[in-house]
């Protein structure tokens, strides 16, 4: 019997407004532990909520980019639980009123393309963060204590939820990538899992393949990448089918993706029915964004990066991986279109950049794509390391092809002079000639040496150096 994977993942991204949700505070990261704070965000009595229009904008263009609905009338609700980095007692959150819901994304793979349902995307605002001392790695197991870091408390957090609709590890990677990539080009967030501003949770379940029935799931929690996301995923996998195979039944828990062991043990073994007792905000009225506000936002919307990669296929003949590759950055992806319409043989770019080019480190969208299509196209008649060096030079300020490829640097004068030396050599007669007036034999000379350099030389170099031999 072979099975499927059943996946589902719910996804947390900072938004990088200037300021926080519902106060004026500066958003912070990386600077002094509560320097960034105030009665707002430190929940003190009486204070109350202003939100920041700036941020629910981004979230409705993300709502969009990811194909949703965007609500006529959205509710922040106040999600109530205990916990020190939370010091009204609740979270300014969304619940069955959220901005955007009934979305997509294209996950264009190898062979199947992924269309995954986006259930809902609300905005809600960050918890603040607790700094667990003393244990390895600031890891609250082991930890002496427990500080509260409230820099981070009120940021503007957006969570996206998808259907169970990725069918492996892999389907779940690439949607991540492109869920970040459509962010970041978004320009609503930076979406960096080391800073913390991406956050998400898998929920993985097995079926009979070619039944639609949704077994029991368990939920992976604390991934920090997203390859380790995927290999979490795929052991989990493995270890639902070992279950059923064996007679047994999953049951529905919390795993805790232990990065180290590669693990995932068991953080509790039943997953305790939370209620957090949902109820609208009452310092908040209702958002209902206006239509020509939506228009204007769908407007500013770039092409996703998914839908990018299959014109990529299409338009250009790519196969999928080298799409893939060349999307992994918007900068990219645009500097190769750039390339191919300057005339560069649409294969041949992508070989360039995604291998020679790719190993410069230079940064995509510094170059130059008119100066680089002169420097591949000139990669058959020039020398390796001066293909290379261009290629390195090309992210440069006012970088010019031409002083790579142009003839007087393609044969350097110090290469020269042995050329020259030998075309003299080898031409006695002429030279007794030359030297005796025959002045004309000159092009005569230069045309050998051109002729040995391939075409290479500057031909007033070659010529320079030839007089000065001669009339030496
Ligand atoms: P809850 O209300 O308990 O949080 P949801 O229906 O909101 O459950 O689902 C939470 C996440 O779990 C979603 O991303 C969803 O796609 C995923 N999910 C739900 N059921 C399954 C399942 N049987 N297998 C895998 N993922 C699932
Ligand atoms: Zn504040
Ligand atoms: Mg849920």
């Amino acid at each position: 019997m072979s099975w499927q994977p059943v996946i589902g993942l719910e996804i947390h991204i900072h938004l990088k407004t200037r300021t926080k949700m519902f106060c004026r505070c500066e958003l912070a990261y990386g600077l002094d532990a509560n320097t960034r704070t105030c009665p707002i965000c430190l929940g003190h009595p009486g204070t109350l909520p202003v939100p920041n229009a700036r941020a629910i904008e981004w979230t409705i263009k993300l709502g969009l980019a990811l194909g949703c609905e965007i609500a006529d009338r959205a509710i922040f609700h106040r999600k109530n639980y205990f916990y020190p980095d939370l010091p009204k007692g609740y979270q300014i959150s969304q619940y069955d009123e959220p901005l955007c819901r009934h979305g997509r994304l294209l996950v264009p793979g190898p062979e199947v393309d992924a269309e995954v349902g986006i259930v809902r995307a609300h905005l809600e605002e960050d918890a603040a963060k607790n700094v667990h001392v003393g244990g390895a790695a600031g890891r609250i197991h082991g930890a002496g204590r427990t500080l509260v870091d409230f820099n981070r408390g009120g940021t503007p957090l957006v969570e996206i939820v998808t259907r169970p609709d990725l069918h492996s590890a892999d389907e779940a990677r690439r949607f991540l990538q492109l869920l970040r990539q459509t962010v970041v080009e978004l320009g609503i967030s930076d979406a960096e899992m080391e800073k913390g501003s991406l956050r998400f949770d898998v929920n993985v379940s097995v079926r009979p393949a070619g039944s639609d029935e949704l077994r029991t799931r368990t939920e992976l929690k604390n991934m920090n990448s997203f390859a380790f996301a995927a290999r979490g995923i795929q052991r989990e996998v493995d270890r639902q089918i070992g279950i059923y195979e064996a007679g047994g039944e999953v049951e529905q828990e919390t795993l805790h993706f232990d990065p180290d062991h590669e693990l995932a043990p068991p953080l509790r073994s039943k997953e305790e029915a939370q209620d957090y007792r949902y109820f609208p905000e009452p310092d908040l009225v209702p958002l209902a964004p206006p239509r020509q506000l939506v228009e204007r936002l769908r407007k500013e919307i770039p092409e996703p990066p998914g839908a990018r990669i299959r014109r990529f296929e299409s338009q250009y003949g790519l196969r999928f991986y080298d799409a893939e590759v060349l999307n992994g950055s918007v900068a990219l992806a645009e500097l190769y279109e750039r390339v191919v319409s300057a005339g560069v043989d649409a294969k041949a770019a992508s070989n360039v950049l995604m291998n020679e080019f790719a190993r410069t480190g230079v940064e995509p969208g510094a170059v130059d794509a008119v100066e680089l299509a002169k420097v591949i196209e000139a990669r058959a008649r020039i020398p390796r390391d001066r293909f290379n060096e261009a290629l390195a030079g090309s992210g440069d300020p006012g970088f010019d092809a031409e002083r790579y490829l142009g003839d007087g640097l393609v044969v350097e004068t110090s290469e020269l002079e042995p050329l020259v030396e030998r075309v003299l050599a080898a031409n006695e007669k002429e030279v007794a000639a030359y030297r005796a007036g025959k002045r004309g034999l000159l092009g005569f000379f230069v045309g050998q040496v051109m002729r040995e350099t391939g075409g290479n030389a500057d031909a007033r170099v070659v010529n320079e150096l030839l007089r000065t031999k001669l009339d030496a």
